[in-house]
């Protein structure tokens, strides 16, 4: 079966050195390595070898393409690069914050220049509303490049953040996906997609994914919101995901991010027994892992 992972992230070298910005204890010099040695992480190299050994890993594991988010402001030009070198594997996304200013200028350059493909808002990080002005001159921005706007709602830890010791004061209000809704009701022609099946809110997730036909959900990550639902099981979340958003509007996605631990294969796997124990139809299971990424994201 073609494999398409929705959700990876690229933990480029620029990543980590600005991630680690005004943090003490990291040199000047090889800062993203000594931070990658902290982590117990292999070092990136240049965004072009991270590019390369991506693309061994998704080979490893038969993925054909994935998208690869460039996951702190500014660090575009990493994804830009691998994008640039495999054109055929990989669909760049960038974490946006559009309380920074020069919404328009700013993603000119990433879907224009660069390339890049998805929007990926973090409004708990970021502080800001989605039914917010700015947030409408993004998907603006997006329908005019033809680009997909996604959206964290929900829970939101950053695995890397706590264990760089890092502070994050997110205000997890902000990532509510009736707001978005409210907004990309008016953005007919702009795909969004929301990680995590709505990352604890499933029930919002849903109801914004019924009244808004552009809402996606990806499937990515251990999924470990569930606990916010007592005896709720990955079966369940499928089969109501199947029920309200259909098979055309759930895109399989994994959440891996850095080496050595690659591409999370027990993710895949989960998923994948998951849909096989409720019955889900080959065609169906076809579109989640791979058909309606290629459809969202023509090669
Ligand atoms: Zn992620």
């Amino acid at each position: 079966m073609r494999m398409c992972d929705a959700h990876c992230h690229f933990f480029s070298s620029r990543f980590l050195e600005l991630l680690t910005v005004g943090v003490a204890g990291f040199p000047d010099t090889n800062r993203a390595a000594a931070v990658s040695h902290r982590l117990g992480w292999q070092d990136p190299g240049s965004a072009a070898e991270l590019a390369d050994r991506w693309v061994t890993e998704l080979d490893r594991h038969s993925v054909a393409r994935a998208a690869i988010i460039a996951s702190i402001p500014g660090d575009e030009d990493s994804v830009a690069t691998a994008v640039r070198r495999h054109a055929s594997r990989f669909v760049g996304f960038f974490m946006f914050n559009p309380a920074a200013g020069d919404v328009a200028g700013r993603l000119s350059r990433a879907l224009g220049e660069h390339g890049l493909r998805g929007i990926c808002l973090f409004p708990a990080m970021h502080g800001y509303r989605l039914d917010d002005e700015r947030v409408k001159d993004v998907f603006t921005a997006a329908a005019d490049h033809g680009a997909v706007v996604f959206v964290h709602c929900g829970v939101l830890t950053v695995g890397v953040r706590k264990k760089l010791g890092l502070s994050s004061p997110f205000d997890l209000r902000f990532g509510d996906p009736l707001a978005l809704a409210a907004v990309a009701v008016r953005f007919p022609a702009v795909p969004v997609i929301v990680p995590h099946f709505g990352a604890g809110m499933l029930r919002e997730a849903l109801m914004a994914v019924e009244q808004c036909a552009t809402m996606h959900l990806d499937t990515s990550s251990s999924n470990a919101w569930m606990k916010y639902y007592p005896g709720l099981t990955l079966e369940q979340v499928f089969r109501q995901a199947l029920d309200i958003a259909g098979p055309e509007r759930i895109l399989f996605g994994t959440d891996s991010s850095f080496f050595p631990r690659g591409w999370q294969q027990a993710i895949h796997a989960a998923q994948d027994a998951a849909l096989h124990a409720i019955g889900a139809a080959e065609e169906h299971r076809q579109k989640i892992f791979g058909g309606n990424f290629d459809r969202l994201f023509p090669v």
